[in-house]
Order: C-alpha cells, then structure tokens, then sequence
C-alpha cells in the first residue's frame, strides 16, 4: 500500500511538471509564431523596419524556450551531491562579489555570519546553487530596490522546536528579502515544481523546489517565512558537521581542487 501511494506521489509530481513545462513552453511557442506571422506580412508589405522587429521577437522568445528546456534537463540529471566539511562563513566571503552582481544598484547586501559559526556538511556547489537562485527570488521581489540579508548561526536540534527532526546540531543559513512577500496562497505553493508566479521566459518554477530538494538531500531542513508587503525570508538548515579534526573544512574552491 505504501508502495502505490509512493507510486501515485511519483506520477502526480510528473503530471506537474509535464503541465507546467507544456503550460510554459506553449506560451513561448505562440509568441514564435506570432511574431514569425507578422514577420511574413511585414515582408510582403515591404516594411522591412517592423519586419526586423518582429524576427527580433520571434528569436528572444526562441532563447527563452531554449533557456527553459535547458534548466528542464538540468533539474532531470541533477547531479547526485558530494558532501564535503563546508565553512559557511568563507563560502558567503567567496560569493560576495557575484552575489552583489546579481542584484541591482538600487540592492542593499548585508552579510553577517556569527564569529563562532560551526563547519556543515554539504555539497558546495549545491550550497552555491541554492543561494544563488535564493539571491535571484529575493531580488526579483525588489523591482524598486531594497535591502538583503543574508545570516548564518548554529542552532541546536532541540531548539528548532519540531519533533520529527533528528537530534543533532544545524547551521542555519538564511536569505532575507525586504520585497514584496507573499500571500498563504502562494507560499502554500512554491515547492510545487514548474510553479511560478513570474511573466512566461522570466521563471521556471524550478527554484525553489531545487533549494527544498537540497536541504533534504543534505539532511537539512528548510524553512519559509513570509509577509505580503514586507518581505520574505528563507532558512536553510544544514547538519553540522563533526569530523576528523585533520579534515579541513572548505569554501568551493578548495573543493573542487580536491576533486582534481
Ligand atoms: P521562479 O523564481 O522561477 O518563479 P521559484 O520556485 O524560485 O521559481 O519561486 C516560485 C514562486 O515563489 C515565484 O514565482 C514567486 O511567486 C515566489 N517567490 C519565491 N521567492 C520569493 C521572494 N523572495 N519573495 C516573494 N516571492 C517569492
């Protein structure tokens, strides 16, 4: 019985996805041949301006639809994470500039790690991946600027207040956002793949339910909390790690040198 529940999960997340991408893909699809439409017309009038145009269109909407498969086949052949002893602390330090070129000129960042941060065990580039899509929600949800934040502290299992969550120590990670927040409704919804509440091309849908499907394969836990009109802010928990004391801890870089 529990296999065919497991089962009916399975094909409900793919009758999801399917829809979503056939939902997204569809809408650029229409705009292609839209555009290609007009384009012919515009050639048959001789009205080359206009007809320059729309091929214009017709390839921006061919490149979001591209862009879309591409992160599609991405999601479907993630690859399977490497832990390694991460020093949360250094990791944020390494991605400063390319978090800062993320966001806009009118983005406040704000960084701060407590001074006695514990090592956690994760995937590097995995943490990576999920701060950054983290990064682009928050500032997507400040079109007119605005302030982010991101923290990190240690927290005991006992003191994250949930019975279900094993005992032992976590590192949290958060990514605060002073932007638009959401509704219940929609934060009912987020995890729920190919959801996305962002114009056809500008989201996939696939962010958050990566972000969620990292801190269960790390063990983790991940926590979102919301207000419409103020902001949104997003908890990642990840295990702390206790190791051999000559396992150095690493940012990504080190890792990936280890890795050859
Ligand atoms: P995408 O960003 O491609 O839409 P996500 O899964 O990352 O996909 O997010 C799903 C939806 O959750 C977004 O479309 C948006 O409505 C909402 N959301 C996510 N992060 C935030 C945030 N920081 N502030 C407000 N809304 C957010």
């Amino acid at each position: 019985a529990e296999d065919q529940l497991r089962q009916a999960q399975k094909m409900e997340a793919v009758g999801q996805l399917t829809g979503g991408i056939a939902h997204d893909f569809n809408n650029l699809l229409g705009g292609i041949l839209g555009s290609l439409e007009l384009l012919q017309l515009r050639i048959a009038q001789g009205r080359t301006e206009q007809a320059e145009r729309y091929c214009k269109m017709a390839i921006g909407s061919g490149q979001r639809a591209a862009a879309l498969i591409h992160r599609l086949l991405a999601f479907a052949r993630r690859q399977p994470l490497d832990p390694h002893p991460v020093d949360v602390a250094r990791l944020l330090e390494d991605m400063a500039d390319l978090l800062r070129r993320t966001l806009g000129p009118a983005h406040r960042l704000e960084i701060a790690a407590a001074a006695d941060l514990w090592i956690t065990r994760c995937d590097p580039n995995g943490l990576e991946n999920t701060l950054l899509n983290l990064v682009i929600n928050a500032r997507d949800a400040m079109p007119g600027g605005g302030t982010l934040r991101l923290e990190a502290g240690n927290v005991a299992a006992g003191a994250l207040g949930k019975a279900d969550i094993d005992p032992g120590d976590y590192v949290w990670l958060s990514v605060s956002d002073s932007g638009i927040g959401m509704s219940r409704e929609i934060l009912e919804r987020v995890l729920e793949p190919f959801f996305t509440t962002k114009a056809p091309g500008q989201g996939t849908g696939l962010g958050l339910p990566m972000v969620y499907g990292f801190a269960k394969q790390s063990q983790g836990h991940l926590r979102l909390a919301s207000e419409p009109g103020h902001g949104t802010r997003v908890t990642l928990y990840l295990p702390r790690f206790i190791g051999e004391p000559e396992e150095q801890a690493t940012s990504r870089i080190e890792a990936a040198r280890h890795d050859g």
